[in-house]
């Protein structure tokens, strides 16, 4: 028994400075590996034992990073453990194979899309025409699927989201706020299609998925094992499901108990496979 798992990135593995949410006395800190730099400056971090756990995981699953970021924002990360065979980007928009983006994957994901929801310009659009500069950092749109701003959080008014939410609902797109993002996505557009895709490709049994965000919903309802920590739009929601384990802890603690639950699910279904191969050798034999 093969087991997949498929797991986001950012809030979910990986922190930035500003997500780590380190609140015990200094000196007790847990050690911390840079796995993004960007811009000459270390970016995002995990724990030294969530990377060496991460990296035992890499070798005894179909490990598939699952994030919403670009190609260009995912080739930053430098994981622990031997490359992925595969990685979903731009929220299932892209699926790379050794590294490279599978345009049939590609142009099929835009095809879904060109009838399901508004099309991006009219989105890009009201958000322009609705974001205060005095907030407003950047517009941005990603791999011509989705739509982000990136805000300062402190000033942007908390009515916000919810009525550009409101806006893009009839319109088929979801709105999710993490940190200094808001994105806009159309709502067919999901970790779980890319997913499911992978699965089908790897052939593998059992498929366990790890997500904070509103974007990662999906990816967690599809799994047949799900975990999200106590931090996140999720968590904000009280969101649950029955196969769904809540981490309890916040920041990157709750990425090094994540990684651990991951492995430890992993191990038990390669311990399985493993003796029922035994036994059905065994059988063979007598
Ligand atoms: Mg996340």
């Amino acid at each position: 028994m093969s087991v997949l798992v498929a797991s986001d990135l950012d809030r979910t593995l990986i922190y930035s400075a500003a997500a780590l949410g380190l609140d015990m006395p200094d000196a007790e800190a847990p050690r911390l590996l840079c796995v993004e730099v960007y811009q000459g400056r270390p970016l995002s971090y995990l724990t030294e034992t969530a990377a060496g756990l991460l990296a035992e995981l890499v070798r005894t699953s179909v490990f598939v990073p699952t994030t919403t970021r670009t190609v260009e924002q995912y080739r930053r990360i430098r994981l622990p453990g031997p490359a992925s065979r595969f990685a979903i980007c731009a929220n299932g928009g892209q699926l790379l194979v050794d590294g490279e983006p599978d345009p049939g994957w590609h142009a099929r994901v835009r095809a879904t899309l060109a009838d399901a929801c508004a099309p991006l310009e009219e989105v890009r659009a009201h958000l322009r025409a609705t974001a205060d500069p005095a907030w407003l950092l950047k517009e941005r749109s990603a791999e011509e699927l989705f739509a982000y701003l990136v805000v300062r959080r402190e000033l942007l008014p908390e009515s916000y989201v919810k009525e550009l939410s409101q806006w893009a609902e009839p319109r088929g797109w979801t709105v999710s706020l993490q940190g200094r993002k808001i994105y806009a996505v159309p709502e067919p557009l999901t970790k779980s299609a890319a997913v499911a895709e992978v699965k089908s490709r790897t052939g593998v049994d059992e498929v366990l998925a790890a997500g904070d965000s509103l974007l990662d919903a999906d990816l967690l309802l599809a799994a047949d094992r799900a975990w999200r920590p106590g931090h996140g739009e999720l968590a904000a929601a009280g969101w649950t499901a029955p196969h769904l384990t809540v981490v309890e802890e916040k920041g990157v603690a709750a990425g090094e108990i994540i990684v651990r639950a991951l492995g430890e699910r992993s191990s038990v279904s390669w311990a399985r496979a493993r003796s029922q191969a035994i036994r059905a050798l065994s059988r063979g034999r007598g």
